[in-house]
Formats: structure tokens, sequence, C-alpha cells
């Protein structure tokens, strides 16, 4: 006889994740089923071959995608991600979050997601410049400065922004800075766009903390994923005096209870180090992480680690979704049961989309300000988002993640009415 309690309860993807959030902000809304369906169903999507010449002569192919959610408030907006479990499933999910994410902060964009099926540790640099550009090239008919704007995600970087514009400008015959954002300086980029995500992140973390009246310097926090998002804010956050007592990587983490000393495993982690060899702590695994009695947790790898059982064991009093889509919909269900306050991702994460947008404007006026005005900008824009997602948390008596949506869902709903359908 199979013992029922110990099978594993079935739990969304990501896709039925987005789906059920979208359903839950059309019911608060009180949409029709006809721009339900509108909202929940990709604009256009592209699937591409991509094949490469490995520096061995041997040629493998991979699959890449182009999801464009929705573009009734401005171009497509989002991440390239490389990763080998990348499905068009997962784009369309995290092109749906990118509409939401963009509405709700406010910025004139719709939402889009890119996404190739390969594990970049295992090539070398220049495959991957071969596969970027074939990808990028196969994908030119749909992408643009007022199309649909790429940027960095997992597996891809500001090398990968310079050469998905290279490769497009070089089509074109001029160069185009403002087809990507998040590009190396010297090609148009950013000040402050690298670690922007992350900036945004603790914005939210102490908003929030704030209404509870508590201050960052007060507070323990773990944080999942130590990559482009996890490690400056780790960096920020112990700056600003909180206690970061554990994080981890892909391998595994360490936990020093007392607090890591985030320099030291950043200096680690640079040298080419895992986290978890990390000699400030002692080792922990990814769902240890998750459960650990700290008073804030940060989720900044991917998506579905929250699901309901390690949701129900969480000991953090708030989790800041720095990752996309990191909550599943059982596991906010949980969540939200036990009391735990979740600022949603498409908030807490939006740091990143913000300055993208920033670069952008300065890419397309071409005059680039300093990193002062851009951290300035930034905090403004967070924060007056925060406030405005509690504010509709407060007066509906809704959680976070449904202000948030319902801020977003109506921003873009309101963009298709009064552009009217067409014909
Ligand atoms: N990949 C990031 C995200 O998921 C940034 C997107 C962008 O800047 O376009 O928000």
């Amino acid at each position: 006889m199979t013992d029922q309690a110990a099978q594993p309860r079935p739990q969304s993807t990501p896709l039925q994740t987005a789906q059920a959030q979208l359903a839950d902000a059309v019911q608060i809304l009180g949409y029709d089923e006809g721009l339900h369906l509108m909202l929940a169903t990709p604009r256009r999507e592209m699937n591409v071959a991509v094949p490469l010449r490995r520096d061995t002569g041997e040629i493998v192919l991979f699959t890449g995608y182009r999801v464009q959610h929705n573009i009734s408030r401005g171009p497509g907006k989002g991440g390239l991600r490389y990763s080998a479990s990348v499905d068009v499933d997962e784009v369309r999910a995290l092109a749906m979050w990118m509409t939401w994410k963009c509405a709700v902060v406010d910025v004139p964009y719709g939402g889009a997601k890119g996404g190739v099926t390969i594990d970049p540790p295992l090539y070398t640099s220049s495959e991957l410049e071969r596969v970027t550009r074939r990808y990028t090239s196969e994908i030119m008919p749909i992408i643009g400065p007022e199309r649909d704007i790429m940027a960095p995600d997992i597996g891809t970087n500001e090398q990968t922004m310079a050469w998905v514009m290279d490769t497009y400008s070089v089509n074109l015959g001029y160069t185009i800075p403002a087809v990507t954002t998040g590009k190396p300086l010297t090609v148009g980029g950013s000040l402050g766009r690298p670690t922007a995500t992350s900036r945004g992140v603790v914005h939210a973390a102490e908003a929030a903390l704030g209404d509870a009246g508590v201050r960052l310097d007060e507070v323990s926090v773990a944080i999942q994923g130590f990559g482009k998002v996890g490690a400056p804010a780790a960096r920020i956050l112990a700056e600003a005096g909180a206690r970061v007592v554990a994080v981890s990587d892909e391998h595994g983490g360490v936990h020093a209870p007392g607090g890591l000393d985030v320099p030291a495993l950043l200096r680690h982690v640079h040298a080419g180090g895992h986290v978890h060899e990390f000699e400030g702590g002692t080792p922990v695994d990814n769902t240890q992480l998750l459960t650990l009695d700290v008073d804030v947790l940060i989720p900044a790898a991917v998506e579905g680690v929250l699901d309901a059982d390690t949701a129900a064991q969480v000991k953090a009093r708030w989790v800041v979704e720095a990752a996309n889509g990191p909550t599943t919909t059982e596991g906010d269900r949980v969540l939200a049961d036990r009391g735990v306050v979740v600022v949603p991702d498409i908030l807490a994460n939006a740091g990143g989309v913000v300055v993208s947008y920033f670069e952008w404007v300065q890419a397309n006026q071409a005059y680039w300000w300093t990193e002062h005005e851009i951290a300035e900008r930034l905090e403004h824009r967070m924060l007056a988002s925060y406030r405005s997602v509690a504010a509709v948390a407060h007066a509906e008596g809704v959680s976070m993640r449904d202000a948030a949506l319902t801020i977003g869902v109506r921003r873009v709903a309101e963009a298709h009415q009064i552009r009217g359908l067409y014909p």
C-alpha cells in the first residue's frame, strides 16, 4: 500500500501559477471572460531552431523562444534566459509577469521574455556568442527599440546583450543601442543597472519592514541565490546593517546565525568558490535555507521553490520575492494563511526593469545620467510603487500580491479598452 502522506503533492508549474494569479485579479476586477482571455493569451510568439557549430566542428541544435505577452502599453520588454530547463511554457509565464511588472512600476512597456534551452557552463564563450548571434538573427523581425527590448536574465549577462545589440545593429547597418538593456557601459549601458534589481529588492524590503515599524538593521535575512540579484542584495543589505545569516547558490548554502562576513563571501565566490564551501559558516541545503529561523527570506533564484510543503515550514515573517515566480499558487495560500507578508515579485524585483527603462531613455536621447540621478529615480519609483500597492492591499483587504496584480492588470486592461479592439 502506498503511504499517501509521503507522496509529494502536485504543485503548479510557473505558467499555471501565472494563469491562476491572473484569474484572481480578473475576478477581483470583475472583468468578463473575453477580456480575461485576451489578457491570458500571448500576443505573439516565435519558436526558432538555433544550430551551433561547436568549437570541435560538431553541430548541435537548440530551441529558442521569444514570447511577447502583451504590447498594449508599449514595446515588449523582458530578459533572455539561457537554461537547460527553459521551455515555451516557462517563457510564457515569465513574459506575462513582465507585463504586470512593467505596469505596476508604470514604465511604458508591455511584457516579453526570451529563452534558449541551453546549459551555458557546458559551452565556451565563442560558442555562446554564436548561439546568441544566431538566435538574435532568427528573431530579428520581431525585436527592436520600438518593438521588443531584451535584457539579461538567468544564464545571460551584459556580454550577451552586447552581442545581441551588435548582431541587430550590423544587420541594419548602424548602431542601435536601445535594442537591449543591461549592456556594458562602453556601448550605451547605464550606470547602476547591474545592481538595480538588488537595490529595488532592498527598497521594497525596507518599505515593508517600515510598515511594521521595523528597521533593516534589526533583522536577520536568508537569501536563496547568489547570482546577479542575490549577491549584490546580500552586500547592500549587510551595508545597511541587516544580519545576513544564510545564502546559497544552486549547489547549496552556508549559514552563520551570528551573521555571515558578506565581503569575505563575495571574495570567495569571485575567486571561483561555491557558496557552501565558504568556511565562515555551516553548510545548509537549499530547502533548509528557505525554512531557517530568520526575519526576512529573499528567494533570488528560480521559480516554484516555495511550494505548499516548503511554505508550511517557512519561519520568516517577510518574504521578499527577488526571483520571478518563486512561490507556487499552493505555497502562496499557505504563506497567506500563516500570516507571512509576501512582497510579490512583480513589485519587489522591478528595480531591474526600471533601470532598464532608464537605460533605454538615455540611449534614445543619447545623453547619460549620473549614478546618483539613477539611484534617486530608482528609489523614488520603487517607493511610489510600493506605496500604491500597499494602499490597495490595505483598502481592499487583499494580499500585496493581489494588490500588485490588480494594479498591473487594470493598467493593461485600460490600455486595451481605450485603444479599442481592431477591427
Ligand atoms: N530579467 C529581468 C526581470 O526579470 C530584467 C528584465 C528587463 O530589464 O527587461 O525583471
